[in-house]
């Protein structure tokens, strides 16, 4: 394996690119596009009539880092529970409803900080977008226009043929269309396709043709480890280009888990500082240590640590001391021993089965002096080099 320097760079590394200048809309709080910083956002799978569970759900997000969460809205029992759940939530709530207006004005009314509708749907049923247009208007409530694949017109399926980028962005761009002959222009969009390189190529096209911020999402991405890919491979490349103003990533695994991918691609771009992160090499046929295990202990034991550290755990001592002595914290490990470094130095050698506990209570020590000097909070990663 080739060397690496694993130290943090003293001067952060340059955006890959520019960001698309958008417009800037404020959920609650929270403010997307207009060169905001790129949100991570969910959706709850709870009933939302479930008062309680959906609310504890919501903590659950709130605390592994999400921005903004989304909460379904298909029957009365739901829109009734808006006002509670929007009053209670910590971050800012986006009721989803298809088809029926009155659960829109529920959820404007309700105090919900935006609320996910497409106009067509609407119109198509009981056509109220012109007051549903005012009502948004009257109370500061944006609107995502949400635009999937699965659930395209007939009308542009019949004209592309299948659900093409072109097809996807037309349909966007009509809905907005029909809020922006009523002058409503607080609006994001999102043109998701399960495959990401229509997706990719959907939202190259919408950015092109629009100044909306968009919210990014490859829709049933598929179980974890699937839909991790998926979504980090298309929002790398749309982010990298600068296009992407909030994103959710959506795993068929519990919600938290989207939050902490999507902090994890934010942060692998640099669009998010970086916080705790694990610098683990692969090990190959010259570890001395099981490299896996290590990795976990570490990981595990730093589990919670919300300081920028960056922490090697290498498995020899042919490429292992130089590279950990690059990290603020590391290990180098061979001959049933490991190098305790800090910043640079070799600070002691201790038994192998000494080593995690040795860098957690140095990891600790790290940290408190962080603290004291004033870092800021984040979530863990975890890299294998
Ligand atoms: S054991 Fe790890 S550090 Fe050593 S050469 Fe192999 S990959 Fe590199």
């Amino acid at each position: 394996m080739t060397a690496v320097s694993l130290g943090m760079p003293e001067v952060p590394a340059p955006p890959l690119a520019e960001r698309r200048a958008s417009r800037r809309i404020q959920v609650g709080p929270v403010a997307v596009g207009g060169g905001a910083p790129v949100s991570v956002q969910s959706m709850t799978t709870t009933r939302t009539s479930d008062i309680g569970a959906t609310l504890q759900q919501i903590a659950e997000l709130t605390a592994s880092g999400c921005q903004i969460v989304r909460v379904a809205c298909p029957t009365q029992d739901d829109a009734d529970a808006l006002a509670t759940i929007a009053r209670k939530s910590q971050i800012p709530v986006i009721a989803d409803i298809h088809f029926q207006p009155k659960y829109v004005f529920a959820a404007i009314e309700a105090g919900c900080a935006a609320v996910r509708v497409n106009p067509g749907n609407i119109k198509q049923f009981d056509d109220r977008v012109k007051e549903i247009a005012r009502a948004a208007q009257d109370h500061g409530t944006p609107i995502r226009i949400g635009v999937n694949a699965g659930s395209l017109d007939r009308r542009l399926l019949q004209k592309y043929g299948r659900a093409t980028p072109e097809a996807l962005v037309e349909s966007a761009l009509w809905e907005a269309s029909l809020f922006e002959e009523h002058g409503f222009r607080d609006i994001k969009i999102s043109v998701k396709h399960n495959d990401p390189v229509v997706m990719v190529n959907a939202y190259r096209l919408l950015a092109e043709r629009c100044d909306y911020p968009l919210h990014l999402g490859v829709t049933e991405a598929g179980p974890a480890f699937q839909g991790t890919i998926k979504s980090a491979v298309a929002f790398g490349a749309l982010l990298s280009e600068g296009i992407g103003d909030t994103i959710r990533v959506s795993l068929s695994a519990p919600p938290a888990e989207e939050v902490k991918v999507g902090i994890q691609i934010l942060q692998s771009l640099g669009l998010r500082e970086r916080r705790l992160e694990i610098v683990s090499c692969p090990s190959c046929g010259r570890a001395q240590v099981d490299v896996y295990k290590l990795a976990d202990e570490v990981t595990a034991g730093l589990d919670g640590m919300e300081v920028p550290l960056r922490v090697a755990v290498m498995g020899c001592v042919v490429n292992g001391p130089g590279e950990a002595r690059e990290a603020d914290l590391g290990v180098a490990s061979g001959n049933g021993k490991g190098q305790i470094f800090v910043k640079g130095e070799v600070i002691k050698t201790v038994p192998e089965s000494k080593i995690v506990e040795t860098l957690i209570e140095e990891a600790m020590k790290i940290a408190e002096q962080m603290e004291k000097d004033g870092a800021a909070s984040g979530e863990p990663a975890v890299t294998v080099s």
